[in-house]
């Protein structure tokens, strides 16, 4: 049997969005810069996701840059306000995936900002007082840049709060929103922030395939420099399949937004529930068991110290249980979570990070469990 719960790392792509995708390939293959026929359909057909991608977000398509995925976007989020904006001063946390982390480091490392964290609470969330803190006695210009849910824990950000203190404190406001878009609703009407990123293949789209959404009245200057697309910002052939997929899988997404939500948080709970009954002493890192204040899709489980202990994945995969131990980006590396560091888990109990889609049934994690049990006994 093989049970698939690392959809936190990535998801199986829906046949629906798969089959746009083919016919894409197959039928459009026009360059979308080229003025003949074939080019100005491949043209129309970006222009289309974008509007498509605009609509679900309540924004306006000029506001949508696509991009190679999530790591691209937070690059460019961070570097565009540094390079761009004057930004001289960065608010992060110490939890931030590595395409936030590693980026903010690298410009502070070039001296170009100063960077701050912000404190987090026992449980891993962002601790706002001292974040007004933060941004009530720094002078310069600054971003704050905070993910809206965990990809390890799961824990969601109080984001309207951090926008409001955002905009009080005149400071830009980017949100990794990797894991969460296409699984949360985002107005961008009320929701006043201005970057948000986005990776197609964390909700059943391509690998490959994202986008940054840029708040309209933040002018940008060229990042990729070539030819002039994506509104001269990011020069490069289009992926157009990819876009188009990405466009599809946000459709199939928001069709059933709630209806998916309420499946996977019932295989959330369900999960939770067997695990206690199951394994004693098991607890779960962050805040990750609470439904209210975590991503649904995932669940960080802290398990007892055992002999197993070192070889846990390993003995969960040969079982045909793909999970995950950390972070997919750094999982099979043999580093630590900086993540379960920064909220100060336990490095002697494992972590098995298991995370689900619309396509998790109970029975897999009836499998997951015992096995995991078995390994208790
Ligand atoms: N941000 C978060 C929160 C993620 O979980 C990931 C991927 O795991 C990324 C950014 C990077 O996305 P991608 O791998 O599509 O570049």
């Amino acid at each position: 049997m093989r049970v698939y719960l690392d959809n936190a790392a990535t998801t199986p792509i829906d046949e629906d969005v798969l089959n746009v995708m083919t016919e894409t390939m197959r039928e459009f293959y026009g360059n979308p810069s080229s003025t003949h026929l074939m080019g100005r359909k491949s043209k129309s057909l970006i222009e289309r996701s974008r509007k498509s991608v605009a609509k679900h977000l309540n924004c306006l398509p000029s506001e949508i840059i696509f991009t190679s995925g999530g790591t691209e976007a937070d690059n460019m989020a961070i570097n565009c306000s540094v390079k761009h904006l004057g930004v001289t001063h960065i608010i992060t946390s110490e939890i931030e995936h590595h395409a936030v982390g590693h980026t903010a480091q690298h410009v502070a490392d070039g001296k170009q900002v100063k960077l701050s964290y912000v404190k987090l609470d026992d449980k891993g969330h962002v601790d706002l007082a001292h974040l007004e803190e933060l941004l009530s006695t720094v002078k310069e210009k600054t971003l704050v840049s905070l993910m809206y849910a965990n990809n390890e824990i799961g824990n969601l950000l109080p984001a309207k709060e951090v926008s409001i203190l955002c905009r009080k404190h005149n400071a830009y406001f980017h949100s990794d929103t990797v894991q969460s878009m296409a699984h949360y609703a985002y107005d961008m009407k009320t929701f006043d922030v201005d970057f948000l990123t986005c990776a197609a293949h964390k909700f059943h789209g391509p690998k490959g395939s994202g986008f940054l959404y840029v708040k309209n009245t933040i002018k940008l200057t060229p990042m990729i420099f070539g030819g002039a697309q994506e509104r001269n910002l990011r020069g490069g052939t289009e992926n157009l399949h990819g876009i188009i997929g990405l466009a599809k899988a946000m459709d199939v997404a928001y069709d059933d937004l709630e209806g998916h939500k309420t499946h996977i948080e019932g295989i959330k709970a369900y999960m939770i529930k067997e695990l206690k009954a199951n394994i004693n002493d098991v607890r779960f890192n962050g805040d990750s068991d609470n439904l209210e204040r975590s991503l649904y899709t995932v669940l960080n489980v802290c398990l007892p110290e055992s002999k197993n202990s070192s070889m846990l994945l390993f003995h969960l995969d040969i079982l045909g249980i793909c999970c995950s131990g950390g972070s997919a980006c750094s999982s099979g590396a043999n580093k630590g979570s900086h993540v379960l560091a920064g909220i100060g888990s336990d490095p002697k109990r494992p972590a098995v990070r298991f995370s689900f889609s619309k396509y998790t049934t109970k029975e897999e994690i009836d499998y997951a469990v015992k096995h995991l049990a078995d390994l208790y006994k």
